[in-house]
């Protein structure tokens, strides 16, 4: 069979299972459950909590056929969707990762404990609307157009927190952040400095805490630059400004010329470097105060006054209510696909290989789990299926490594401002035994697709030694996805 079953195509020996597998594929409505508040409630929660509500289906399937082959569609509620603005893709990177005089870096600085935020998770890593802070901090950078890369500084300890929060974003090894931001903002620095391919141009140092920058402030701190060595974001102090003491107002501030600092602080690369190397150890809370003490002119920018620094719990609640419960048009798919067994020694499932008494046959590396979750993504955003995209009678698909379907279907629902939140893959086969080997498959996928690993299900099952599978003569392999695309539904 080739890489990916023909549509239609009836398979050979087939056994009571797969005609329920058919009949399901052709006669069973997926059961969505999705967006169950009104516009009203919406509406409401804008000025209480922005919270927005949308759906994860699962798909299972139960061993008994009296009753039929599947289960139903199952959903959890009350998990949060969000929207990636226009990310760049990790291939997309990988073109432009060789640096040139004419680039501009974003350094993101997130090295801090968040001793103020308390609790155990950093507060870089907390979710907001459900991805981690420092993702959508990040995503903000690549997803500008004069932006060439993304180098994060980070505190090794939190290094899982970190994997995490970056996957399949494709970002080059984080720096190790040293004991001060000061130090921290050196040693991104000299990391620039070494890049392959000479040190870039210009660089955007900005806080990681910091996740609403908006596209228009990073592109005016970046034209100043034309003018100036050190641009910073600011917004001008409107409040009184009182200075206190044991809780009473000994006085007021004068407020007139105030700025509050805030981030993307943008500076030509190699005086910054050389202010930094010159002041290291004085302690300076930010980069332009180093820029400031080595004599430079900084320009202060408009900045945002919706580009919050997240310290308290308070700040986290007001960036959760300046995103917006935007509604979300939220999709299902579903997948589905077999591969024979033939003579070999191992099989790919989910882009992982498994030592096996048989190999998988078909035209590309027969990764029957991502086949089928491919097109369950498709399917999602009504995209055709793999076979439409990747003809198997195109020679270079060959034995192709399927991550590359896989990563082609996320792009098509990235290119349409979408994501996916959640997927769900079942691999229906007696042997081999999938539960070794689950943990690395969830961590493969969630890899490649981009999202936490705590939004990727990876189940196994078998169909008590009947049909097809139960005579190990091949793999089936089930998805569904939940994608989440810009628009509403209603
Ligand atoms: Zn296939």
């Amino acid at each position: 069979m080739s890489y990916h079953h023909a549509k239609g195509q009836s398979y050979p020996k087939v056994s009571d299972a797969v005609h329920s597998f058919a009949k399901f594929q052709m006669g069973i409505v997926l059961i969505r459950q999705h967006f169950l508040v009104s516009k009203r409630l919406i509406q409401h929660e804008r000025n209480v909590v922005a919270t927005r509500t949308a759906g994860r289906s699962g798909l299972g399937l139960g061993g008994c056929p009296r009753v039929g082959y599947f289960g139903a569609v199952g959903r959890v509620s009350g998990w949060r969707l969000s929207r990636v603005p226009g990310v760049r893709s990790s291939h997309d990177l990988t073109k432009r990762g060789s640096l040139s005089m004419s680039s501009c870096v974003a350094l993101i600085v997130a090295a801090g404990s968040g001793e103020r935020f308390g609790g155990e998770k950093p507060k870089q890593y907390l979710s907001l609307a459900g991805k981690p802070l420092l993702r959508h901090t990040i995503e903000a950078f690549l997803a500008h157009p004069a932006v060439t890369a993304v180098q994060v500084v980070y505190q090794p300890l939190h290094r899982d927190y970190y994997d995490q929060a970056v996957a399949g974003l494709g970002l080059p090894e984080p720096v190790p952040g040293g004991a001060t931001r000061q130090d921290s903002g050196r040693l991104g620095l000299e990391r620039l400095a070494e890049w392959p391919g000479g040190p870039p141009k210009t660089v955007l140092i900005h806080d990681a805490a910091r996740p609403l920058v908006d596209a228009g402030t990073i592109s005016r701190v970046l034209a100043a630059l034309d003018h100036t060595p050190a641009a910073i974001a600011a917004v001008p102090v409107f409040d009184t400004l009182k200075r206190g003491e044991g809780g009473l107002a000994i006085g007021t501030v004068d407020r007139a010329g105030l700025w509050q600092a805030q981030t993307p602080q943008a500076f030509h690369f190699s005086t910054i470097l050389e202010a930094h190397r010159r002041l290291a150890g004085a302690g300076l809370t930010d980069d332009a105060s180093v820029a400031e003490r080595a004599g430079l002119s900084v320009a202060l920018v408009p900045g945002s006054p919706d580009n919050i620094k997240v310290t308290t719990p308070d700040d986290l609640a007001r960036a959760h209510r300046l995103l917006g419960p935007t509604p979300t048009d939220s999709r299902t798919g579903l997948g589905f696909d077999v591969h024979r067994f033939a003579e070999g020694d191992q099989v790919t499932l989910c882009g992982v290989s498994i030592p096996h008494r048989h190999r998988l046959e078909g035209h590309s590396d027969a990764d029957v789990a991502l086949h089928a979750l491919t097109d369950a993504i498709l399917g999602a955003i009504g995209a055709g299926d793999i076979g439409s995209h990747f003809p198997p009678s195109e020679p270079r698909w060959r034995g192709a490594d399927s991550t590359v379907f896989l990563r082609h279907a996320v792009e098509l629902v990235r290119a349409r401002g979408g994501v996916i939140g959640h997927v769900d893959v079942t691999l229906i086969c007696e042997r081999p035994k999938i539960g070794p080997h689950r943990a690395a498959m969830v961590a493969r996928l969630a890899d490649v697709l981009g999202i936490a690993e705590d939004r990727v299900s990876v189940k196994a099952t078998t169909t008590e030694r009947l049909g097809f599978t139960g005579r190990e003569e091949g793999i089936a392999a089930q998805a569904v996805a939940t994608v989440a695309l810009p628009g509403s539904v209603w």
